[in-house]
């Protein structure tokens, strides 16, 4: 029996569910694996994690559809990125068929959370895994612990789809050796301070230029941009130092093949962006969201579609898009996976 939680109230917040799934990295190797009702994680104080950041994590969703059937959007993406990230940070991948067959295991275990087709609301995975052992050296940990939690959530950004409003911020985002590509919380600890001063003077996300010469976009704090040039040409930023979204390389393919449009991954130039139709952040939590003003420095550019609606060519986007994830809309070969028919 599905919860009895008000979906369509839900923000981006954390709601406790049944169950997770922990696995240890031990000696060489990670254990089975359980799922556990025990929400908190009991740590060394000299664990990897709290001395020197060693983390990392994904964030992806899964959707009840149109015909009742509980699925997850492209897992292997979010499987392989998270090997990815983990190497990167010197820990052990986790197995990338494991980590879909766990996501499975947790999507099923707190199925009662996945919120009704139509409500809006979808269920968010948690995944991500931490050096556990104590380490005082600047090296990294030997034991790991991966998990992933549930929790139902809404909009990333209130109000849902309606406009919301970008700074260029006089700060740059992540570590300055230009680690953008990794999923990690280190990434995130250093946008802290932007994004509370971008909330304190008004604005909803800051839009980070690359550290290097401050004249392209890059992305936001959590999700990446696109925009629409007045040709009707989707675009999004070329550049090592941002995070591969899976919403972005999904909605490139829709745009190409499903809407008939250019779609351009490039170099983008913040002189250029007066000169665009629409921008919009993208991201499995922000889905699509449409931006209507970015302020450069006291600068203010004003994208065409206003500050009420999102433009017409990221509605078809984003219509296009969550019609896939919500089975209205035949996907593309491999993108769905049905949990629970
Ligand atoms: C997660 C994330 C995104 C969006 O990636 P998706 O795979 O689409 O969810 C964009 N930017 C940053 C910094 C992120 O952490």
């Amino acid at each position: 029996m599905t919860k009895n939680i008000d979906w369509s109230s839900l923000g981006f917040g954390y709601v406790q569910t049944d169950y997770r799934y922990v696995s240890n990295f031990k000696d060489g190797k990670w254990d089975d694996g359980t799922l556990t009702t025990d929400n908190t994680v009991t740590l060394h104080e000299s664990a990897g994690v709290l001395q020197y950041a060693q983390t990392c994590f994904e964030g992806m969703k899964a959707y009840r559809t149109i015909d009742n059937k509980v699925v997850c959007f492209r897992p292997d993406m979010n499987a392989k990125r998270m090997a990815d990230t983990a190497r990167y940070l010197e820990m052990p991948a986790f197995p990338e068929d494991k980590f879909i067959e766990v996501v499975e295991k947790v999507i099923k275990a707190n199925i009662d959370f996945v919120p009704p087709y139509g409500s809006g609301a979808s269920l968010y995975l948690r995944p991500y895994m931490f050096g556990s052992n104590a380490v005082i050296g600047v090296k990294p940990a030997t034991e790991f612990q991966f998990r992933i939690f549930a929790t139902p959530v809404g909009p990333y950004f209130k109000g849902g789809v309606k406009p919301i409003t970008l700074r260029v911020p006089d700060f740059d985002r992540a570590a300055p050796c230009g680690t953008g590509h990794i999923k990690a919380g280190l990434n995130y600890a250093m946008s802290l301070h932007a994004i509370v001063d971008a909330h304190n003077q008004g604005y909803n996300e800051n839009m980070y230029l690359d550290s290097k010469t401050r004249t392209k976009v890059e992305e936001t704090g959590g999700a990446n941009i696109i925009f629409v040039t007045k040709d009707n040409e989707v675009i999004t930023p070329k550049s090592s130092t941002i995070l591969p979204s899976i919403t972005r390389r999904s909605l490139m393919y829709v745009a190409e093949h499903y809407l008939g449009l250019k779609a351009e991954e490039r170099e983008i130039y913040m002189s250029e962006v007066k000169d665009f139709k629409e921008c919009a952040l993208c991201g499995t939590a922000a889905v699509l969201s449409p931006v209507g003003k970015i302020v450069d420095h006291g600068e203010e550019i004003n994208l065409p579609s206003g500050m009420n609606d999102m433009g017409e060519i990221t509605k078809k986007l984003y219509d296009t898009l969550t019609g896939i994830q919500m089975g209205r809309i035949e996907a593309p070969e491999g993108w769905i996976k049905v949990i629970n028919e």
